[in-house]
């Protein structure tokens, strides 16, 4: 069995459900990611509501290619595991590419196939684009970058991985390939990489 991501549509920017787009969920004290290449604030990528804790996903637009966005450590990107409890909208900062144009509903369906390589992924599946899978097996467009958490070494367990959207204005940026989200649960760390 393979768990797909499917779009569901629009919804409101601060809707507590797993989208890409909108406003990152966040608790007090929370600093907006600033990225370590060009210092400006990051681009909102993702929420993904796991439950208890959410992993929420940064990544630098300022000058797209130029901030080794697509690499887990570069600092570039930023992916966070949040206590799901008591978070609120984040206050947006005033200078940046800070936000998705899109809101979009991620909705996990699962389907039979092998791996998300195997699975039809290129059409709609039940009439809704696909935007990524939820769990399993990353179906890597390059070699297998695992990622080991900064805090204990070890592997990082695998979250999703997202495809740039639906249509052919795609609202992410991820050169054309597809992004892969990680998270330590012991550490409560998360990694974010993208290939193409
Ligand atoms: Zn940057
Ligand atoms: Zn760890």
């Amino acid at each position: 069995m393979t768990t797909l991501l499917l779009y569901g549509g629009e919804t409101d920017p601060a809707a507590p459900v797993s989208r890409t787009g909108g406003l990152p969920l966040v608790p007090d004290g929370f600093d907006w990611p600033l990225c370590a290449e060009c210092e400006r604030a990051m681009q909102f990528i993702a929420h993904l509501d796991r439950g208890e804790d959410v992993v929420s996903v940064f990544m630098c637009q300022n000058d797209p290619g130029m901030c080794e966005e697509w690499d887990p450590s570069a600092g570039g990107n930023r992916a966070r595991v949040l206590p799901a409890e008591g978070l609120a909208p984040a206050a947006v900062p005033a200078e940046g590419r800070t936000l998705l144009e899109d809101v979009s509903v991620l909705v996990a369906q699962c389907v039979e196939a092998k791996g998300y390589g195997q699975a039809d992924t290129d059409g709609p599946v039940d009439g809704r684009p696909v935007l990524g899978q939820l769990g399993g097996v990353p179906a890597w467009l390059q070699n297998d970058e695992t990622p080991d958490c900064g805090g204990c070494g070890e592997q990082m367990g695998f979250v999703a991985q997202l495809e740039e959207g639906h249509g052919h204005a795609a609202p992410i940026n991820f050169g054309g390939g597809c992004a892969y989200v990680f998270a330590c649960d012991a550490c409560k760390e998360a990694a974010f990489l993208w290939q193409c």
